[in-house]
């Protein structure tokens, strides 16, 4: 058998990590099993349905490398097919009309919140002929065989069991003509022929009544696993309306497709102890088998360290490259500081993200911010001016810039104001840079050469004046 997966999101919010990790394990799964990989959108919700975020499932798709074989299908192309199966299933006796008014259901439910009962559908058009040739609004529902059971098996969860008698005849066609996501999803498993459905465990409750429209129509019910939920440090579900997980939002902030990927992966799956997973592995080890069954919590700081280790691994020319087209963008001149060539050995391997090396790159071309660092008021003070001073009257009168010779003077001007290396590196640090977090200062002051150099110390000299 040729294993058929499927992703399948609604176009109603932006991809966050919960959707890519399942289109992530469905993807890896039909690759391992040398299958097919599909992409669906589902947009029968046309209230909600937006193309920017279809843009944005292909986008996302494209950016982490996740290709699909078939598709993208949308459910907005397929309303005839859907609408000739429920044709068919009226004709058979396997779906009806439904005429009840909205106040009529409304005061059933009323009546059934009294009496402390489940509240689903009464049945009462079930088998009512009487109507059905009349003008009055419709819905259609399925009629689901009384008092009988359904199972079936999830691949994580094992055999699970369902009660009819706790499912009413639910809707498979609106009054407006646009059939129910069920039903849609339904068909659209069959014409594709969907061999496995891995999803988000908040379709475990979707899974009888799919199996119900499966049933009627005579398709094959495919294995289903509904992998555990995501939460947040504080325990709540992440949602589609937190735009700050949307998926390319990492991207603008500098990570690594890759890095990504490798975090997604291991929310929620584990191959022994092994953490870092290139895609060729990733596609070699993936198996359903290895999926957890407690939930996952999110952790940054695992996806920052993944990020600096796939970062370190970048190759210098394409390290350089990533600088160019930021300082491209921003319209930085290049010209007008180091070469960026010289910038990457001292930014190779301290930062987590692509942002913060830009950031850091921007010290070389920008002028430093004074107004931004809460830290600015400790060191840039009247009691360190004279730190300022002292190593601008020596940067001046240095005739030879060379590393060695800034290191030097380092040691010269902490013996003669007796003051600790730290109170130096970061005064001055914080005058050339306006941030306290930089790779070593003596390194940026040789790279930035004399004359910027004494530039933002004037800058900073300035600054504690007007400041006192
Ligand atoms: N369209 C559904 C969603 O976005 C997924 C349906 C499915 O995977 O069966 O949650
Ligand atoms: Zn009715």
């Amino acid at each position: 058998m040729k294993i058929i997966t499927r992703f399948a999101p609604s176009p109603t919010g932006y991809l966050h990590i919960g959707n890519i990790r399942t289109a992530l394990y469905s993807w890896l799964f039909a690759r391992k099993n040398k299958g097919s990989f599909i992409l669906r959108i589902e947009n029968t919700d046309f209230q909600r349905s937006k193309k920017i975020f279809i843009k944005n499932i292909i986008d996302t798709l494209q950016w982490l490398n996740i290709d699909w074989d078939k598709g993208p299908y949308f459910q907005s192309e397929r309303l005839n097919r859907y609408n000739n199966i429920i044709n068919t299933m009226l004709y058979q006796g396997k779906a009806y009309k439904c005429y009840c008014s909205k106040e009529e259901l409304e005061q059933n439910k009323q009546k059934q919140i009294i009496n402390k009962e489940k509240i689903k559908y009464n049945g009462k058009c079930r088998n009512n002929k009487l109507l059905s040739n009349t003008n009055l609004p419709y819905t259609i529902r399925l009629k689901i065989p009384k008092n009988k059971y359904i199972t079936f098996t999830d691949t994580l969860r094992g055999k699970i069991l369902f009660d009819n008698n706790e499912l009413d005849d639910f809707i498979i066609k609106r009054t407006d003509g646009v059939p129910t996501y069920n039903f849609c999803v339904v068909i659209d498993d069959w014409d594709m022929k969907i061999t496995h459905v891995i999803r988000g465990e908040d379709h475990i409750n979707n899974t009888p009544k799919q199996i119900h429209i499966i049933n009627a129509i005579g398709a094959n019910i495919p294995i289903y696993t509904h992998v555990s939920i995501i939460t947040d440090k504080l325990g709540k579900k992440i949602s589609k309306r937190n735009n700050n997980l949307s998926i390319l939002k990492y991207k603008e902030n500098g990570y690594l497709p890759i890095a990504l990927l490798n975090y997604i992966l291991r929310l929620g799956w584990s191959y022994k102890d092994k953490e870092i997973f290139s895609l060729e592995e990733m596609k070699k080890l993936f198996n359903l088998k290895n999926l957890s069954k407690s939930s996952s919590i999110l952790n940054i700081k695992k996806l920052n360290w993944l990020n600096k280790y796939y970062l370190s691994q970048l190759s210098k020319s394409n390290m350089i490259n990533y600088l160019k087209k930021f300082c491209n963008k921003n319209n930085i001149n290049i010209n007008n500081g180091p070469k960026l060539n010289d910038l990457y050995k001292i930014f190779y391997k301290r930062c987590n993200t692509l942002n913060e090396i830009n950031n850091l790159c921007l010290i070389f071309y920008k002028k430093p911010d004074y107004n931004n660092n809460l830290l600015i008021k400790n060191y840039l003070n009247i009691k360190n001016k004279v730190i300022l001073e002292i190593f601008k009257k020596n940067l001046i009168n240095t005739k030879i810039w060379s590393l060695d010779h800034i290191n030097d003077l380092f040691k010269k001007i902490l013996l003669k104001l007796n003051i600790t290396y730290k109170t130096a590196a970061m005064t001055l640090r914080l005058a050339i840079t306006g941030l306290e977090n930089t790779p070593p200062i003596n390194n940026i002051i040789y790279l930035m050469g004399k004359e910027k150099i004494i530039h933002h110390i004037n800058d900073a000299l300035n600054f504690i004046k007007f400041n006192i």
